[in-house]
């Protein structure tokens, strides 16, 4: 299934979305759920809305947590002539700075610097510690895709990335979770990022979740031996080679294989 949050007629929603493309000539649709399915058990209501009528928000707001994975990617690593870190490389993103489909990414006035980082999100489904890398499967609600957006002047500068990989809107996800991969599907998913500018689309990153460094289930299984983590909680697997500037005027796709794509406009910081 994929799980999307929406708004329809100002009331927020949660839904499963049927495409076009599953089952020939329909619409794209999504039937609407009674409650967070991340939170407690969900029936369907019978409702059902077009696709284009409503709109798509995050597909989850962390309740605790977005912990990301620097240097996952060996060809990413090597193009800021970093080694592969042996040990999975762990930081912190705020809840804040999560924005859904088509949410713009504000530019800081704090940064000449931003780039975008195309990532494979996991989306934790139950409290867990200490999972073991065998059993990974059973915590995963689900995938997404994600952007790492980076102040890449300001982690430089600070020598630690809080601030840099931080800011509010720095973190679209979705455009759904999709809950139907397992551990070794998602193992092996195209992920592209491009930039839309001036009317141009460039292809800016394109990999496979294959070259992952640290795979899924290590990742889940390394950041539980550190940190409980509750439903609803994100994992950002780091990103391929490739990342680069984003602009205000700019669209950033990112697409994963599967799963679906994130675009997000980006615009100046307001006054
Ligand atoms: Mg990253």
């Amino acid at each position: 299934m994929r799980i999307a949050r929406f708004v329809h007629d100002d009331t927020l929603g949660f839904g499963t979305v049927e495409l076009a493309e599953d089952r020939g000539e329909h619409p794209d649709t999504i039937s609407v759920l009674n409650g967070d399915p991340l939170v407690q058990p969900v029936q369907y209501t019978g409702e059902r809305f077009l696709l284009d009528d409503v709109r798509l928000v995050a597909p989850v707001i962390p309740r605790s947590k977005v912990v990301a994975i620097g240097r996952n990617y060996a060809a990413h690593a090597a193009e800021f002539a970093h080694d592969v870190p042996e040990t999975p490389m762990m930081f912190l993103k705020p809840n804040t700075s999560v924005i859904g489909p088509g949410e713009p990414i504000v530019y800081p006035t704090q940064t000449q610097a931003v780039d975008h980082e195309a990532e494979l999100a996991i989306v934790i489904g139950r409290i867990c510690k200490d999972v073991p890398a065998e059993r990974v499967g059973e915590v995963i609600f689900g995938y997404t895709a994600a952007n790492d957006v980076s102040a890449r002047d300001l982690q430089s500068a600070d020598g630690q990335w809080g601030r840099a990989k931080g800011f509010d809107t720095f973190c679209p996800l979705g455009p759904w979770i999709v809950t139907h991969l397992g551990v070794a599907e998602a193992s092996d998913l195209g992920i592209r990022a491009t930039v839309t500018r001036d009317g141009a689309t460039i292809e800016r990153q394109s990999s496979t979740t294959a070259n992952m460094v640290h795979g899924i289930a290590d990742l889940v299984s390394f950041v539980s031996s550190v940190m409980t983590l509750l439903p609803g909680d994100v994992i950002l697997t780091g990103t391929p080679e490739g990342v680069g500037r984003i602009e205000p005027g700019d669209t950033v796709t990112i697409e994963i294989e599967g799963i679906g794509a994130l675009a997000n406009p980006v615009t100046p910081a307001q006054g």
